[in-house]
């Protein structure tokens, strides 16, 4: 386990700032293409049969890796943690392995993204027994789903 070294990694071109959908937002200081990393989704990792409580605050800072572990982006975590939620995004999580073999989620671009854009996930949040309309969405796209909660894809587990 190397979280030290994971949040140290620097991410690229990207700042936080002020975001006019939802609080802070993560913004391109420069062009992007698509298909490159910004950076790991750093957080305190909690192993599949770690004892966890109070989560449903913080739920969008929670990723569940598919070895059942997960980060908390609000503990520890880095810039990446303040990537708002979209239904149409530009970047995506990405689950990977780092030099030392511990499972990491990275972020990609999924698109081009131009200087100046607000970087978005899709955070398909998996609410368990919950109504989806608990979690509102107002991302303002097309084909947005109005609910922050997955509908066929499911990467956030909430122990209830
Ligand atoms: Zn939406």
């Amino acid at each position: 386990m190397n979280d030290a070294g994971c949040m140290a990694t620097p991410l690229k071109g990207i700042e936080v700032r002020r975001s006019g959908v939802h609080g802070q937002g993560v913004f391109a200081l420069r062009a992007i293409r698509s298909g490159q990393k910004i950076g790991p989704y750093a957080g305190r990792r909690y192993a599949p049969d770690e004892a966890h409580t109070g989560w449903d605050d913080q739920l969008t800072y929670l990723f569940g890796l598919s070895d059942g572990s997960m980060i908390d982006g609000a503990q520890g975590g880095n810039a990446t943690r303040h990537l708002n939620h979209a239904c149409d995004p530009n970047v995506e999580a990405v689950e990977d392995c780092n030099a030392t073999d511990d499972r990491v989620l990275v972020i990609h671009t999924t698109r081009d993204i131009r200087a100046g854009e607000e970087l978005f996930l899709d955070y398909a949040l998996d609410v368990g027994g919950d109504d989806p309309a608990t979690y509102p969405c107002e991302c303002g796209a097309a084909r947005c789903r109005g609910t922050l909660a997955a509908t066929k894809r499911s990467r956030t587990v909430v122990d209830a």
